[in-house]
């Protein structure tokens, strides 16, 4: 007998699987590495959008509650997965800049956007205006993040990596069987692989394509993150990362040459220096209609939960996520209105009027 099954071990299942476990719970995660979404991300965290100059949805209260828990799976997992790094906004006119002051008059900005404006932050990128910086903001490694939980799960038997097959869950009294294995609820955090999930399938999941390249640039030596129309984000050993895209049509995992096209001529605009093109990536971006994520148990099996909707800020949004879902499980809580998946109900065929 164990206490909850996680099927996926991405920023959500590795999220919820360290609440269950800083709690006690014995717990058995699947993973079949079809979903790339959190290894691939760009692991920044910021809670600005940079377009608009406005707090993304909770972002404030959700990076108190990230930071802590990276920095404690930093510890348990004796890895180095955090790096702060402040993010410099390229203005394009004087009006963005008039935005820009006027979103610091926000309190709830004030933190984030400083007021000393930087004329210019690296030869390699001119600029015809000034440079805003976001403070308190940086990159987890999601990558190394991943596969060091991984191992780290693994390693006392709880990591099976293997396809979950929906169809041999059987429900039973108190609990779910899922081959041979007892246990109270299976948690999905399946990404946009939850459109293979015959449980959750009717949920308006929608997959959002992004793509990254990775460039060399031996003579540009920048050390903090760039938004211009794209990011150049460091990653060390003279490596950026370029992008990402955002394509909601396109739903397959293989990186594209046309988004390859799209990135470079964004980066061309604005990078003043020789560069080789190293790799590309891409991965779907689960999102749902009203951005914000989808959580709670199937109207129809109470032992069953989704844990989903991570959209385009999974870093920032997984850990306060996962403490309230692990706090339903637990103690009974309520999960929060807003991200609960009730809102989602009448898509599923016996609630649908
Ligand atoms: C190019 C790109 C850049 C991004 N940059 C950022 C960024 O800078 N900052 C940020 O916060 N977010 C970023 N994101 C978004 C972030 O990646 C997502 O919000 C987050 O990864 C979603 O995590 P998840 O665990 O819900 O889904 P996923 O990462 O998709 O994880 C789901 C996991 O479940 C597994 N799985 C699915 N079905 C099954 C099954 N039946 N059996 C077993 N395993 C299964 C999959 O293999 C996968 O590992 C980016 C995304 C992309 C694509």
């Amino acid at each position: 007998m164990i206490d909850y099954i996680i099927v996926g071990a991405g920023l959500s299942g590795i999220a919820v699987a360290e609440e269950l476990l800083n709690a006690g719970m014995k717990i058995k995660v699947y993973e079949n590495h079809s979903q790339k979404s959190s290894v691939v991300a760009g692991g920044i965290f910021n809670p600005v959008i940079l377009k608009r100059f406005t707090l993304a949805w909770n972002a404030d209260k959700q990076l108190e509650v990230a930071l802590p828990f990276y920095k404690e799976l930093e510890e348990k997992l004796n890895v180095s997965i955090i790096k702060e790094m402040p993010i410099y906004r390229k203005f394009n006119s004087v009006e963005e800049q008039n935005n820009w002051f006027e979103a610091i008059d926000k309190p709830s900005l004030s933190k984030f956007l400083d007021p000393k404006l930087v004329s210019s932050i690296n030869s390699s990128i001119p600029s015809d205006h000034s440079f805003g910086k976001v403070n308190h903001t940086g990159v987890i490694n999601t990558e190394l993040l991943i596969n060091h939980f991984s191992n780290y799960i693994r390693s006392f038997g709880a990591l099976e990596s293997e396809e979950f097959e929906h169809d041999l869950l059987h429900f039973r009294t108190g609990g779910v069987e899922y081959k041979g294995i007892h246990a109270k609820a299976v948690i999905f955090c399946e990404g946009y692989g939850m459109k293979d999930n015959p449980f959750f399938n009717c949920l308006p999941l929608h997959g959002n394509k992004g793509e990254y390249i990775i460039v060399k640039a031996e003579d540009l030596k920048l050390e903090v993150a760039v938004k211009s129309s794209v990011f150049i984000l460091p990653i060390g050993n003279d490596h950026y990362k370029v992008g990402a895209t955002y394509d909601n049509h396109d739903h397959t995992s293989e990186p594209k040459e046309a988004s390859k096209e799209y990135l470079l001529k964004k980066l061309d605009a604005f990078l003043k220096c020789d560069y080789t093109i190293v790799d590309q990536m891409a991965g779907i971006r689960p999102a749902t209609p009203d951005r914000k994520p989808m959580v709670g148990n199937h109207p129809d099996h109470p032992t069953i939960y989704c844990c989903n909707g991570f959209g385009s800020r999974g870093v920032l949004i997984a850990p306060t996520i996962a403490k309230e879902l692990v706090g339903h499980l637990l103690n009974d809580t309520d999960i929060s209105e807003e991200v609960n998946i009730s809102r989602y109900y009448n898509y599923f065929p016996s609630l649908s009027s």
